[in-house]
């Protein structure tokens, strides 16, 4: 399977029935965007992941250099990249937290730009200046509400960037998010699903924490009823992406595309499989699929059906 896809990996991901779905890779360094074969561009840039072993934080020059060089590996095809998303899992040497009990509910990806707007607008300016050269979007992690929204647009705004075609978006990965996502999404032009966050925050299990791992279950129905809604409730015009570790997995790429996702972001070396995978689908089945996981009970009869609907 693995040797087909990559001979056609170039290639579209066309549906049985017509419907392209783009795969795009979510990468973090520039190998990692040289290693993502096949990809219509990158749906997740992890910022804090491509400067993770830096001292002291980087210039606006060294981070347009560094997007420049990822949009580069990626043959200029379009590049979402995430605002630093910082705190809880991911430490970044050069902005000191503070203790918390709970770093993962505590001040975590834009949270933290509230008392330290200076380091998030050098960013934007790079993210801008990136822009006029190359197709970028532009997302906000952690995002719980309307007024925060609003005061990362402000920051956009104050650093002059209006008018630069930058596209903006949130990530939706803290579910409160998702539950109102129609005032939430108002304005932007896309949101980005990530379902590591959104499972973890679903089901009150750290995604880090192998004792809980079955329940940090991504297929949990709980969270394809928070996509699903998603999907649904979102702005007429505002475009869905899902870019957390489940649009890796090819039969859950599959369901996320029958719960009418357009748009996945895979771990690299997964694009190629997911694309494949996803010729070979016709999506009005894959809608009966997705209907049915989201009446099941748990994760794992999810997982049964899938395996089962594939076999067919
Ligand atoms: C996610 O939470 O699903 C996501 C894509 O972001 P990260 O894994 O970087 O937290
Ligand atoms: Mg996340």
């Amino acid at each position: 399977e693995r040797e087909t896809a990559l001979a056609d990996a170039e290639q579209p991901a066309v549906t049985v029935d017509g419907q392209t779905i783009q795969v795009f890779a979510n990468v973090g360094s520039v190998q990692d965007a040289a290693d993502a074969r096949g990809a219509d561009g990158s749906g997740l840039v992890r910022t804090e992941v491509l400067f993770g072993d830096r001292q002291v934080a980087p210039t606006v020059e060294e981070q347009v250099e560094a997007f420049r060089a990822i949009a580069a590996a990626l043959g200029g095809k379009p590049i979402t990249i995430r605002t630093w998303d910082i705190g809880g899992d991911k430490p970044l040497p050069f902005l000191a937290q503070g203790k918390e009990a709970n770093p993962f509910l505590g001040q975590r990806g834009i949270r933290v730009f509230r008392r330290r707007p200076e380091l998030l607008r050098d960013q934007l300016r790079a993210i801008c200046q990136v822009a006029l050269e190359t197709p970028v979007q532009l997302m906000f992690p952690m995002v719980t509400t309307a007024e925060e929204v609003a005061w990362a647009l402000a920051e956009l705004a104050d650093i002059g960037s209006s008018g630069w075609g930058v596209k903006v978006g949130i990530m939706v990965e803290v579910p409160a998010a998702a539950l109102r996502i129609s005032s939430l999404a108002e304005g932007l032009d896309f949101v980005s699903i990530g379902t590591n966050d959104l499972t973890q925050y679903t089901t009150a299990a750290d995604r880090g924490n192998s004792a809980v791992a079955p329940l940090a279950d991504g297929l949990d129905p709980a969270v394809l009823q928070l996509i699903d809604r998603v999907v649904r409730e979102v702005p007429a015009g505002v475009e869905v992406a899902v870019c957390g570790d489940l649009a890796s997995d090819p039969a859950a790429a599959v369901l996320l595309a029958g719960l009418g996702i357009r748009e996945l972001s895979a771990v690299g070396p997964q694009v190629p499989v997911i694309k494949s995978r996803l010729r070979r689908t016709d999506l009005t089945e894959a809608a009966k699929t997705a209907a049915h996981a989201l009446t099941l009970t748990s994760a794992t009869a999810v997982r049964d059906l899938l395996d089962r609907s594939q076999a067919e």
